[in-house]
């Protein structure tokens, strides 16, 4: 598709979440939206996710954000035809310091108050869920029931031809390298193919997002940090399927893919701008050896690959999104670390009703994108991620 001259919105970036925007503008009414990806749909970090969907996040308008997204993911099937492997696994935290539970305690009464089925339960109990597990040295675990996974290509892919079928255009392999600033305003994205004229500029290069910023003079504190998933050969041993269960005190994650084990270390790794993510085979000693000490039967399975991605994550692991400050027109929304797969339907929703009618209908103020400045941000839960 060649480079139109104008558009009225361009989003930078076609993944989950540059996607879901532009299919949730161009369902609200908006008729020029171009999507603009240097790869294709979906090739940029979504493709690593593990799929995971929580409720059990440690906020409020993070709670709120999950149960919209899981309304969206349960009837996915009849809003886009399409079926996103959507099942509720559950989430499992397994917990051996009693600061970690204290943690819990409160969280778990929020996310409770809000409606989340969720509950803290003892070792014996996370064992009546996976029997594989050992838990000798477990004081707790926190079982969300309804939590689950989806496939992120599917998902992504729906979101595309859905903003295609509705008048969005999505042009791929096309890597904006500059954006026209007149008068403190975006004017303008710049392309090897050409300049594309616009009003509105949004950000949604996932991992590459602070050098997106950096093309408008913007200064977005968004890390890519690297983390690596492996998987065994078929293991029957541990029959699926099994709760997405993270390890609190090691950071290590598994659950069931088909035959297959998905394991984590839960790495968090600075390996620079480098948007190739190599493997590091060496990670494969240190997951193997956290698996086996959480699930020792794993020492008769066999790992036969793996991959590596970015989490783009933030200081206080809560996403940016709204209008950089500096530069009007200039929109984004980045830094979604290990959660930008399942929050990308309400992404894509508030982000249209802002964009096209003016405000949010929700308090995003969590995610201000001034709040480092204003030095009022605040992680609420500091322990590992669970993706
Ligand atoms: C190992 C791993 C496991 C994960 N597991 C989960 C999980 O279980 N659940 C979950 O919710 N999340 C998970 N995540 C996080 C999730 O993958 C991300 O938060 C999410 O995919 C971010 O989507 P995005 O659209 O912002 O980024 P991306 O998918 O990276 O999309 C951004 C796009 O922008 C493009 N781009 C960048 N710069 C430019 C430019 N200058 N011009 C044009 N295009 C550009 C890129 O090519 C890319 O396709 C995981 C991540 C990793 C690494």
């Amino acid at each position: 598709m060649d480079l139109p001259k104008t558009a009225d919105v361009v989003i930078i970036g076609g993944g989950v979440v540059g996607c879901s925007i532009a299919y949730h503008l161009a369902r609200r009414g908006a008729r020029d939206v171009l999507v603009l990806e240097r790869d294709a749909v979906g090739a940029g970090t979504t493709s690593k996710a593990a799929g995971g969907i929580r409720a059990q996040f440690p906020t409020e308008t993070e709670i709120r954000f999950s149960l919209d997204a899981i309304r969206v993911f349960e009837r996915f099937e009849d809003e886009f035809g399409v079926d996103p492997g959507y099942r509720k696994i559950g989430y499992l935290f397994l917990i051996s310091e009693s600061e970690d539970l204290r943690g819990y305690e409160s969280r778990v009464a929020l996310q409770q108050s809000l409606g989340v089925d969720v509950r803290i339960i003892a070792p014996s109990e996370a064992k009546a869920l996976v029997p594989a597990l050992h838990v000798d040295d477990l004081i707790a675990a926190v079982w969300g029931p309804d939590d689950g996974m989806a496939g992120p290509a599917e998902v992504t892919n729906a979101f595309a031809r859905r903003a295609r079928e509705l008048g969005a255009r999505i042009v791929e392999g096309v890597d904006v390298t500059g954006i026209e600033i007149q008068g403190g305003r975006a004017t303008a994205v710049v392309t090897a193919s050409g300049t594309v004229g616009t009003r509105v500029v949004v950000n949604a290069a996932g991992p590459a997002a602070a050098r997106v910023g950096r093309l408008a003079g913007v200064d977005l504190p968004v890390h890519p940090r690297r983390r690596h998933i492996f998987f065994t050969e078929p293991f029957p041993e541990i029959p699926g399927p099994v709760p997405l269960t993270t390890d609190r005190a090691s950071g290590f994650y598994f659950r069931k893919e088909m035959e297959q084990v998905l394991l984590s270390p839960g790495d968090v790794e600075d390996v620079g701008d480098d948007f190739d993510v190599a493997v590091d085979r060496a990670k494969i000693g240190e997951t193997v050896e956290k698996a086996i000490h959480r699930l020792p039967i794993l020492e008769k399975a066999r790992i036969s690959g793996g991959w590596a991605g970015l989490r783009p994550l933030t200081p206080d692991d809560h996403a940016i999104i709204g209008w950089a400050p500096g530069v009007e027109g200039f929109f984004v929304a980045v830094g979604f670390g290990g959660h930008g797969f399942q929050h990308s339907p309400t992404t894509g929703r508030v982000v249209s009703e802002w964009l096209v009618d003016g405000a949010p209908s929700m308090d995003l103020s969590l995610f201000a994108p001034d709040r480092f400045a204003r030095g009022q941000s605040a992680a609420h839960d500091t322990g590992p991620d669970a993706e």
